[in-house]
């Protein structure tokens, strides 16, 4: 573990999170509709790989490679059993990767369904599938947990308290997926506005709040969408997590296309509004982090 605690060094000085993990298996050779967690057991050198190559790029906190890992979402795979093995797995390879001065933070994604009324999944079992999967984190060294790419403030609720019932004393991150709707607003695509998104965390004990990933937004947008975040979060540290520019299609498949200079001044500029923690969603690879971390060293006040 970092003796360091994140927060206490979030307040002193910005820091620069990982890139994306999704894209560095694949062209390892994942394939699609194969569940990545398995590779924590299956192919731990690749997965650590892809940690070093990140925490070499600068980064100074690695995401373990367990989005979606919990055990209502590997039920899709037959895998629910092995989300407590999967997930523990994960958080050790970030943590070799991250060494003492690094921190992990433990990685959460949607359960792959709605709540009730509009889905089936009951508060009730959502908060158990999160606690096993946040504690398995937790047992393998994470430092702190992400809740990311949420859409709906009540789930993102439950990732909290599900955090907190784990360990009082963990941060606990949590990033929304923003998408600009036609007035120029950024929304959920559940309907949720940056400030109610930011409010929820926040009166649950979320320690930091704010973006990843999105829809289509551009850079710019990234930006715009920063202003609002840390004017709703008051005094709470903001993190944004960009994807590498707005998505085009090629043959079928979604590419990025932002260079690693135009990510860098996009890190610059989240970090003059007033952003704390920096990383890159959709479409990032270490040449990109190596820049942005480049960007968040220099701009450290
Ligand atoms: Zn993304």
């Amino acid at each position: 573990m970092n003796p360091i605690p994140l927060l206490q060094e979030i307040s002193r000085r910005p820091l620069c999170c990982d890139g994306a993990m999704g894209t560095q298996l694949f062209a390892r050779g994942l394939s699609s509709g194969e569940c990545g967690l398995v590779w924590n057991v299956s192919r731990p050198d690749d997965v650590g790989a892809i940690h070093r190559a990140y925490r070499e790029a600068g980064c100074d906190l690695l995401t373990t490679n367990s989005f979606s890992g919990s055990r209502l979402a590997l039920a899709r795979h037959g895998l629910a059993e092995r989300a407590a093995e999967l997930n523990r797995a994960a958080a050790q390879l970030a943590r070799a990767a991250a060494g003492d001065d690094g921190w992990v933070l433990g990685d959460v994604g949607p359960c792959g369904d709605f709540l009730e009324p509009v889905g089936e999944v009951t508060q009730d079992d959502l908060r158990a599938a999160f606690r096993e999967q946040i504690a398995a984190l937790l047992a393998g060294g994470a430092d702190a947990i992400l809740v990311e790419t949420m859409s709906d403030p009540a789930e993102a609720v439950v990732g909290v308290e599900a955090a907190k019932s784990s360990s009082a004393t963990v941060p606990v991150i949590v990033t929304f997926a923003f998408q600009k709707t036609a007035s120029g607003e950024f929304r959920t695509m559940m309907g949720t506005d940056a400030g109610e998104a930011m409010r929820r965390p926040i009166a649950a004990g979320a320690s930091v709040v704010g973006a990843n990933c999105g829809t289509e937004l551009s850079l710019e947008d990234y930006v715009e969408l920063a202003k609002r975040l840390v004017a709703a979060a008051g005094k709470t540290p903001v993190i944004v997590q960009p994807n590498a520019g707005s998505p085009h299609s090629e043959n079928g498949r979604t590419v990025y296309h932002a260079a690693p200079e135009a990510m860098a001044a996009t890190a610059s500029r989240l970090l003059s509004v007033g952003v704390r923690l920096i990383g890159g969603c959709c479409g990032t690879t270490p040449e990109h982090l190596a820049a942005m971390s480049r960007a968040v060293r220099s701009g450290a006040v």
